[in-house]
């Protein structure tokens, strides 16, 4: 039997992929096209119990047909990580809502269809934009759970690309969540959701790190690429290192207490102004070509504005995460040793 990440391609999953080979499970993965396909299979060095299919595009409600029409009865679990995460778009619906939303729904209406009786469980890579209120970040009472949402709905999030890509993330998990509780008596799965903040660390091969790197990890590649005379732009989030995101995604099919859970995957806040604070302190070779910032500015113990407390999340999965300094030096240090400047 076999476990299914759709996306396979993407730097979240090709941790999950890695983690899941090294656990000696088959796995079947999409990516968009055959030289995706190729590229994925030569860095994971031909293993046989990586195979692949092509799934070009998720927007397409029929886009996973064919792959569960083929493969559903060697599915047992099914990890649905594929989502458009880009903050520059323009056409909210067509390059965020409606993959988003339309890849969940697909995935699991060919799950229905054609692996209802062996896919058992299913983990859907959601996000803490699911969770969180964009607009109250400030507000110094609010604290999010695992139960909270994201009050936005399809036509509020399209304000900009950052709020739309958020409500692209709440639509696909509760589209998940609808589904999975009203198809109960005819699907046997048990359901998951992964909910990280930012998620940094290294990619799971050197050769994925190129000018521009995925969403999250640009936050730390562009800070090491600014000058002192321009500041990278300032940011402010929570973060978590990609290592025990994938982690979780095994646990959230192989663990009975994830079932039914949405785990938030954070271990604390950082800033632009904290990434560069361990970059000048743990870099030499980035000392005098990056800014110094303001360093008490960090935010790493601040405790200003909205809190988050996952400490359910902490007690189901009892692993400890990854601090900030390991995740942004080893983010960082892979960048530089890839640029000859380590
Ligand atoms: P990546 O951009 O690296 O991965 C996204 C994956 O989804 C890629 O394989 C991409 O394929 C695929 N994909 C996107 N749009 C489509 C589409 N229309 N049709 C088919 N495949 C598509 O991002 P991450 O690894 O960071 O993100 C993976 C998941 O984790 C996403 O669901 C994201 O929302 C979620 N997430 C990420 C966080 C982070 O900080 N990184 C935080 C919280 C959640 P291709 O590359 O070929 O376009």
């Amino acid at each position: 039997m076999s476990v299914f990440v759709s996306g396979a391609t993407g730097f979240i999953a090709q941790h999950i992929v890695g983690q899941l080979l090294d656990q000696n499970y088959k796995v079947i993965g999409s990516a968009r096209s055959q030289a995706k396909i190729d590229e994925l299979q030569k860095k994971f060095g031909s293993n046989p119990n990586l195979s692949m299919v092509i799934v070009p595009d998720i927007s397409k409600l029929d886009a996973f047909d064919e792959t569960f029409k083929i493969h559903g009865k060697d599915i047992k679990y099914v990890l649905h990580t594929a989502s458009p995460f880009k903050f520059d778009v323009t056409d909210f619906e067509k390059d965020l809502l409606i993959p988003a939303r339309n890849g969940t729904l697909g995935i699991l209406e060919a799950i229905k269809e054609y692996a209802a009786d062996t896919v058992e469980r299913f983990v859907i890579t959601s996000s803490f934009a699911a969770i969180f209120d964009l607009a109250r970040l400030d507000d110094d009472n609010l604290t999010f759970t695992e139960d909270s949402w994201n009050p936005d709905d399809w036509n509020s999030c399209q304000r900009d690309g950052g709020s739309a890509y958020c409500g692209s993330k709440k639509i696909a998990e509760e589209t998940a969540w609808n589904f999975y509780n009203e198809n109960k008596d005819k699907v046997k799965f048990k359901m998951t959701a992964v909910n990280p903040v930012y998620v940094f660390g290294p990619q799971r091969f050197d050769a994925d790190v190129s000018k521009t790197l995925n969403t999250s990890c640009e936050f730390i590649n562009s800070a090491l690429h600014s000058t002192p005379d321009k500041l990278p732009q300032p940011f402010a989030g929570g973060y978590i290192d990609v290592r025990d995101v994938a982690k979780a995604h095994l646990y959230a099919f192989q663990k009975e207490n994830t079932i039914g859970q949405r785990l938030i995957m954070s271990e604390g806040r950082f800033s632009t102004q904290d990434i560069l604070n361990y970059l000048n302190a743990d870099f030499p070779v980035l000392k005098g070509s990056i800014p110094v910032g303001n360093p008490s500015e960090a935010l790493e113990n601040s405790t200003a504005g909205a809190k988050t407390d996952n400490h359910k999340t902490k007690e189901i999965l009892g692993y400890k995460f990854i601090g900030l300094k390991q995740t942004i030096d080893e983010t960082a240090a892979q960048i530089l040793k890839q640029e000859g400047r380590s």
